[in-house]
């Protein structure tokens, strides 16, 4: 059997599966409305632990884990709306959701630019050009520079930029990159973050930096005299790090291990989707899918049968992951944290 045919035979047997248990529960089929009903609990769930954080009832650290299990939902229903899978047929609806999952979730590249970065993910997955991935540290070496910007989108362009900044202009030369494609490319890294996001990494960052000089300071009993202004800063800029950085950062440290070690990069055949992600979901990932909704069984279902929510995905995965097993999807890999993702040995 060619890879093209597997593919094919893998596609209609989860299509079978996706069909029976939407027969077996109707409601399935109100999709438009599944998906808005999440949109609006995660987002209200969200608005409770802030709430509770900011009159005192929730502990900090309860409040980032909460936050980060809720963004993870809409994170589901971003990638969906990616697929137009959510009212498809009513502009105003889908892109009201759009904005809806974009507010909790403000570190990422907008969702309208994230598109076009997703759909060349599926063309071109696991070769040069797949940016999606290779922001996210796919395809690179395992060691303190990848955990260190793992969960940091913008650290991961700007530190790599001496190396990728030369690929994407190579590759623009050799035509594996249209003018158009470049031009959405500079259009991401120039306005994808804004408006919010820049300012918030910011913070982040000047918030790190203070916290960092305060340690020093106290390690070494320096005694140094720190202006008021820091304190000021460091009051007010809590609640943002606390309600809106923090949470993200951690659950996209999480998706980011997942993804970035299921999906293989650099020696993917051309058009294969048997080579061009894993099953990752040995036991000691567990703590990680449970911030990414379970994405290292799902995601590879994901590459063969694209039409599908998340939710759904997840309802039929146990039956799916066994078609994707037996025609050769590889499960729990863990050589690819040796290989840097690279799908053969050498
Ligand atoms: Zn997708
Ligand atoms: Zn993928």
């Amino acid at each position: 059997m060619t890879h093209q045919e597997a593919s094919r035979s893998i596609f209609k047997e989860i299509q079978i599966i996706s069909k029976d248990i939407k027969a077996k529960y109707p409601i399935l089929q109100n999709q438009d409305a599944i998906g808005m009903g999440i949109l609006l609990t995660s987002s209200a769930m969200i608005l409770l632990a802030m709430y509770g954080y900011l009159t005192g009832y929730v502990n900090v650290w309860v409040t980032m884990l909460w936050i980060a299990f809720w963004t993870s939902f809409l994170h589901e229903l971003e990638h969906d709306l990616i697929h137009y899978l959510y009212f498809k047929k009513s502009p105003f609806w889908h892109n009201f959701m759009m904005l809806g999952v974009w507010i909790f979730r403000p570190m990422t590249v907008s969702p309208w630019y994230r598109r076009y970065l997703h759909l060349h993910h599926h063309k071109y997955s696991g070769t040069v050009s797949d940016l999606e991935e290779r922001i996210v540290t796919n395809g690179e070496k395992w060691g303190l520079l990848r955990a260190f910007i793992m969960p940091d989108q913008i650290l991961s362009v700007v530190l790599r930029s001496p190396w990728l900044y030369p690929e994407v202009r190579k590759m623009e030369k050799e035509g594996k990159f249209t003018q158009e494609e470049v031009k959405n490319i500079w259009r991401i890294v120039f306005s994808g973050f804004l408006p919010v996001g820049i300012p918030l990494h910011l913070m982040w960052y000047a918030f790190a930096l203070c916290y960092l000089a305060l340690g020093i300071d106290g390690l070494l009993g320096l005694n140094m005299a720190f202006p008021a202004e820091m304190f000021s800063f460091l009051a007010f800029s809590k609640p943002f790090i606390v309600l809106l950085v923090a949470p993200n950062l951690f659950r996209h440290f999480c998706l980011h291990f997942i993804t970035s070690n299921l999906h293989y990069y650099g020696d993917v055949e051309k058009g294969n989707i048997l080579e061009q992600t894993q099953i990752l979901n040995v036991w000691w990932t567990f703590p990680f899918q449970l911030f990414c909704f379970n994405f290292g069984t799902t995601h590879a279902i994901h590459h063969f049968f694209v039409q599908e929510t998340f939710y759904i995905r997840q309802l039929t995965a146990k039956k799916a992951v066994e078609v994707l097993k037996k025609h050769g999807v590889r499960h729990n890999d863990l050589g690819t944290f040796k290989r840097a993702n690279r799908y053969h040995e050498s």
